[in-house]
This record gives structure tokens, C-alpha cells and sequence, in this order.
């Protein structure tokens, strides 16, 4: 079991361009075990290359992770594409990358994705309206240098979320106050079970 270094915002490495993997040998087979016990380690349910200073196309996901009642099935996903994408969802968001950061996130409702596993076979993987669906999005987004800052349903909620763990411009008392005042004109955020990927 190896555990690798998890890379924080604002680490440039997580808004660098990552390379396909074209080579399916066993540094290929080590890095994905060593992503997935990294995950485990830090109690999340999907990690990117770049999250560990790797700029490689290859993500893994574990909606299982932490739960008692079901194994776990995690994943590995080398050159992920999105095939097709609809509909829209809300929900809550975390990332290793931004230690104690939550805030809602918009993302589309229904994903097909075409990956390689670790054999290099290609796969297709269609997810919706679930967590994994939300975490494909997530990691995806790691693969193109994109992160989950840019696209919070509120601004501010994301910036008072960020502004508690001392990231960020933003001042907490005001953040809080506009927050109030934005609740009190839009129909409340939904809630729902977090993930941290
Ligand atoms: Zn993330």
C-alpha cells in the first residue's frame, strides 16, 4: 500500500494539460493502485492523477467507499470521453483539493462515458442522476485543468465556504450576510449527501 502526496488548491499542477496514457504496463497498474489507496486513505470517493501531481489522463472512483453495508467497487478510468450528456442536477460537492470546502454544484443529470480500464479494452459507462455520475463530472473536470470552484450554483456560498477554510478573498461576516440575503430570493438549495472527490 502506497499512499501519494494529495496536491491543494491553488497547486498549479491541478489547472495543468494532462496526457493520454498510451503505454497499459505496470507503472499504469501501480499508479492507479496507489491513486485508489490514496482515496480510501483520505476518505474520498473519486481522485484524479493531477490531484497527486501526476498530469495523466486517469481518474478513479468509488461510490462505495466508506460504507459499511456494500463492498467496495472502485473503478479505474484511463482517457475518459463524454459520449453524450443531458438534463441538469444540483447537489453537494467536495474535493481532496480543497480540504473541509462544500458548496452545492450544478451538473448535467445523465452521462455516457467511453474509458479504458487498465488492460487498455475499451469500455462504455452510463451514469445518472447518482453520485457516480456526479463523480465522473467531477474527475472529468480534473482531466482539463477544471475545478469545482467554477461551477457552484451560488458564488457566494462558494466563496463563504472557501473563506472559512482561509481560502480565497472573501470576508465570512459579509459572505454570510449576502448569503442571507440571496437565500431569502431564491427557493432553497436542495440537500443532499456530499462527496468528496
Ligand atoms: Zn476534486
Amino acid at each position: 500500500m502506497s499512499k501519494l502526496k494529495v496536491r491543494y488548491y491553488p497547486d498549479p499542477v491541478l489547472k495543468a494539460s494532462n496526457k493520454k496514457i498510451t503505454m497499459f504496463d505496470k507503472s499504469v497498474r501501480k499508479l492507479a493502485q496507489d491513486m485508489l489507496d490514496t482515496m480510501y486513505e483520505n476518505d474520498g470517493v473519486g481522485l484524479a492523477a493531477p490531484q497527486v501531481g501526476v498530469s495523466k489522463r486517469m481518474m478513479v472512483i468509488d461510490v462505495n467507499a466508506g460504507s459499511e453495508e456494500h463492498p467496495r467497487r472502485p473503478i479505474v478510468f484511463i482517457n475518459p470521453v463524454i459520449l453524450s450528456q443531458e438534463g441538469e442536477m444540483t447537489g453537494q460537492e467536495g474535493c481532496l483539493s480543497f480540504p473541509g470546502v462544500y458548496f452545492e454544484v450544478r451538473r448535467a443529470r445523465k452521462v455516457v462515458v467511453k474509458y479504458q480500464n487498465l488492460n487498455g479494452q475499451e469500455l462504455k459507462i452510463e451514469a445518472e442522476n447518482n453520485l457516480l455520475c456526479r463523480a465522473i463530472q467531477h474527475e472529468m473536470d480534473h482531466l482539463d485543468g477544471e475545478l469545482f470552484i467554477d461551477k457552484a450554483v451560488s458564488a457566494i456560498q462558494r466563496d463563504l465556504e472557501m473563506a472559512k477554510q482561509g481560502l480565497g478573498e472573501g470576508d465570512v461576516i459579509e459572505l454570510e450576510t449576502q448569503l442571507k440575503e440571496e437565500a431569502g430570493q431564491t427557493i432553497n438549495i436542495s440537500k443532499s449527501k456530499s462527496m468528496v472527490s
